[in-house]
């Protein structure tokens, strides 16, 4: 099984992606949990890069492209080797963050920006996408750490990633579990490990 979280920045992604995994495990299988953009050596180098907060004049089209790298050599190195194993993958974004912020939020072409995540991953996409909802104002306001590059963008832009996600998810509702991430942590674990025990029964 391949599990992808996806939503804003603030959405609460990491305490799930640990929670699900905690659960995953307990019920005995191998889990490994990775996240976009930084999971690889590489990737590492291409996260600086990207999210630098001084401003190193980064333009849409090359952001999107290192995103791409970041994700190619992710899925070579790490998400590929793991399912092939048999192991359970959770990743902390995948493409519908590219979709999101470099389709929808940069306004580059989301065709382009899908094939070329079709080119960086070989096709391989996730059994389930779990799409963390939260308004952006609501997200802002949870933020412990000083923004980085993106989370420094304006609330339209953020509003616009917002709508990329869900129109997405509405596209192909059954490789999709939008919960809504203005509830509680608790609430929110209990409808996702809900959909997920359903979709391992399946
Ligand atoms: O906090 P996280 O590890 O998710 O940080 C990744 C940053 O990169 C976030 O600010 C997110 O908005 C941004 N991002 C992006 N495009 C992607 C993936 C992440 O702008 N495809």
């Amino acid at each position: 099984f391949f599990l992808a979280f996806e939503g804003g920045d603030g959405a609460g992604k990491s305490t799930q992606v640990a929670r699900l995994a905690e659960w995953l495990t307990a019920r005995g299988h191998e889990v490994v949990v990775t996240r976009e953009p930084g999971a690889t050596a590489i990737g590492r180098r291409l996260r600086q890069m990207l999210l630098d907060t001084q401003d190193l004049g980064l333009s849409p089209r090359s952001e999107a492209l290192l995103y791409a790298a970041d994700r190619a050599q992710h899925v070579e190195e790490v998400i590929r080797p793991a399912l092939e194993r048999g192991a359970v993958v959770i990743t902390d974004r995948y493409v519908d963050s590219s979709i999101a912020y470099q389709a929808a939020g940069r306004a580059l072409s989301a065709s382009d920006i899908e094939r070329l995540s079709r080119f960086a991953t070989r096709g391989l996409m996730p059994t389930l996408t779990i799409v963390l909802d939260v308004p952006p104002e609501v997200a802002a306001e949870r933020r412990l750490l000083p923004p980085d590059r993106i989370e420094s963008e304006s609330m339209e832009f953020h509003h616009r990633v917002r709508q990329g996600f869900l129109d997405r998810a509405a596209r192909r509702p059954r490789a999709y579990f939008v919960v809504d991430a203005t509830k509680t942590p608790t609430e929110i674990t209990a409808a996702v490990l809900q959909r997920v025990a359903q979709l391992m029964d399946e």
